[in-house]
Order: C-alpha cells, then sequence, then structure tokens
C-alpha cells in the first residue's frame, strides 16, 4: 500500500547574509493512512520549517524548497504552483499552529472565517455554509454554536480559539493535519481536552496527523509513530513503543533522560548540555550532534552518519550503528 505522504531528501534552504543554509537537510520518511506521526525536537530542529515546506507556507522572500520531493497521493506537492498548492492547503493538507490568535482574522466572526475556508473549496451557499460551520462547531465540542458562529475570536478564550482552529482545518475533511504545538500555550487541563478533541477526529475522519511537539508526553499519550530531528536532520524513526522502550540515538536518549520526573517542575526539552548548532555554523560533513554527543568518535566528524533500517521499522542516524556508514549509490548531502 503506498503511504499517504512520502518525504524523499527534502531540502529547504534559508538565505543567511547572502548565503543559503539547509534549515531541512536531506530528510526522508512516508507517513501511512489513519497514524499519528510527531516529530520531535528542540526548537530549532528544523521542525516547523519541515512542516511549512509540506504545506507550502515557506516565507518566500528569504527560503526555498531547494532538493527533494514531498509526494501526497502521488502528487510532489514540491513543484505545484501557489495557485495549485492553494487548492491543496485546507482541502487536502491542513494545518493548525501554536497561537490561533495569529491565524485566526481578529476583525471576522468565526462564522465568516468558517465560511470562507467552505467556499474556497466547495459550491456552496451562504445558508448552506453557515449551518455546516454551526456543525462543525459543534462537533469540535463547542456548546452554543449558534451564538459563538456570530462571535468574534478575541471574544473566545484560548481553549475555544484552538477549537475553532481545529473547526476550520478539518471543515473539508483533509487526509493530512498537521499540528504545530497545538496545546503548547493553553493550560494544562485544556492541552489534555484539545489532545482528546485531536485523536477523536482523527479516528471519525480517518486522518493522519504529523504532531509537531517537544513534549515526549504529548507523543507518549497521541503518537503511532516518533520522528525525532536534530539541526534539520532526522537522527531516529521509530514506532512510540520501540522510542520509549529501546532508543537507539544518543540524541534521542538524552531527550528521554530530560524528562522531567514526576516530582518536579515541568521543565523544557533543552536540558541537554550545550545548544543545537546555528545555521551558519553547521559543519559541512560529519554528525551535527557531535559537540553534545557522549559517545562521540573521531570519525563523527569526518563521516555523515545516514539515516538507515537499524532493525525493522527502525531507523537510525549514527555512527555506533553499522547500516549508518554511507552506501555506494544512496544519496548523502
Ligand atoms: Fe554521537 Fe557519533 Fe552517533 Fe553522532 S554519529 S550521535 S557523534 S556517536
Ligand atoms: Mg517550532
Amino acid at each position: 500500500k503506498t503511504p499517504l505522504l512520502e518525504v524523499r531528501n527534502l531540502e529547504t534552504s534559508f538565505s543567511i547574509n547572502g548565503k543559503w543554509h539547509n534549515a531541512v537537510d536531506n530528510v526522508s520518511f512516508k507517513i501511512n493512512r489513519k497514524k499519528i506521526v510527531g516529530i520531535v525536537g528542540e526548537s530549532g530542529c528544523g521542525k516547523s520549517v519541515l512542516s511549512l515546506s509540506v504545506i507550502g507556507l515557506l516565507p518566500k522572500l528569504n527560503s526555498r524548497i531547494s532538493n527533494g520531493e514531498i509526494v501526497f497521493e502521488g502528487k510532489n506537492l514540491a513543484e505545484l504552483s501557489d495557485n495549485e498548492m492553494n487548492k491543496v492547503r485546507g482541502k487536502d493538507v491542513s494545518m493548525i499552529f501554536q497561537e490561533p490568535m495569529t491565524s485566526l482574522n481578529p476583525v471576522l466572526t468565526i462564522g465568516y472565517q468558517l465560511s470562507e475556508v467552505l467556499h474556497n473549496h466547495r459550491n456552496i451557499s451562504k445558508a448552506e455554509a453557515r449551518e455546516e460551520s454551526i456543525a462543525l462547531l459543534k462537533s469540535v465540542g463547542i456548546s452554543r454554536p449558534e451564538k459563538i458562529v456570530d462571535e468574534y475570536p478575541h471574544q473566545l478564550s484560548g481553549g475555544m480559539r484552538q477549537r475553532v482552529m481545529i473547526a476550520i482545518a478539518i471543515a473539508c475533511q483533509p487526509k493530512l493535519l498537521i499540528a504545530d504545538e497545538p496545546t503548547t500555550a493553553l493550560d494544562v487541563t485544556v492541552q489534555a481536552q484539545i489532545l482528546d478533541l485531536l485523536k477523536e477526529i482523527q479516528e471519525i475522519n480517518d486522518m493522519s496527523i504529523i504532531m509537531i511537539t517537544h513534549d515526549l508526553g504529548v507523543v507518549a499519550e497521541m503518537c503511532d509513530e516518533v520522528i525525532v530531528m536534530y539541526a534539520g536532520r532526522v537522527v531516529e524513526h521509530t514506532d512510540v513503543d520501540t522510542l520509549f522502550y529501546d532508543p537507539k540515538h544518543p540524541y534521542t536518549k538524552a531527550l528521554l533522560d530530560s524528562i522531567p520526573k514526576l516530582d518536579e517542575e515541568a521543565v523544557e526539552l533543552n536540558t541537554i548540555k550545550g545548544i543545537v548548532p546555528s545555521l551558519v555554523n553547521m559543519p559541512a560533513v560529519g554528525c551535527r550532534f557531535v559537540d553534545r554527543c557522549a559517545h562521540a568518535m573521531k570519525e563523527c566528524r569526518e563521516i555523515t552518519p545516514q539515516l538507515a533500517s537499524e532493525s525493522e521499522g527502525h531507523d537510525v542516524a549514527c555512527l555506533l550503528y553499522k547500516s549508518s556508514f554511507p552506501r555506494e549509490g544512496v544519496k548523502t548531502s
């Protein structure tokens, strides 16, 4: 069976002082139908750039897809025109962001913004769009949708706004939803409700979700598979149980070690010693984790580890594993 989405050798680069640097570097993965796949890593690891590449929302002035393919249901999204991509976005692939206030228009009613998506992708009357908007609001757990439909974003709580964003994102029943830190800005109880809602919608609508998060608790709760990114590259990709019980990559292990214990205050993931190298200081060859890795060897600065299958369904890019050494006929970056 063909995957819903297949990203092949993707490179997304940013122009900094006249030079192009890869924020996403030779990334490949598949997303199967009806799966929730987490993408984890510290900030600056390329998670958001990767998702903006998939949905065609990269800032045009200073970024571009410089190599690779993004194949969604047989169509390479990376080569679509803006016009063609506008037809895909919102209909086949949707995205929700961390702060719904920035993606909702403050001067338009909730109903107007929902109807707009419906009108963009379907031939539907004003009255029908209003009816459907109310039904959609109801389906994302908003009580009194007949009232909310005429309200403005600022009249709603953060959790309600995120529900509205989800309603807009699923209005045309996309097969893929990208959720970029969808609960980070919300308080803990609301977070749990939004995650439950996403899971419920995923099952009802038979969609796949790419869940971008720095929170391994969210991964454990929600995901079937996990992709771990470091400095623009995928370093590990496996199912969620294997990730927690048999992690291979030293970066993944460090992330797991940084999960706060139950009796500690919640902390961000960047408790691993050192920082992600900045785009302009990325080493041309070798492993990008080398300066922070407890297992670093001499060859880690000379050979770029390749993401390869270490065992069935478990891909790793680390020179501690033979499979990660470059092989002939395989594209290296
Ligand atoms: Fe550490 Fe080397 Fe593996 Fe990179 S390739 S994670 S430096 S052991
Ligand atoms: Mg981000």
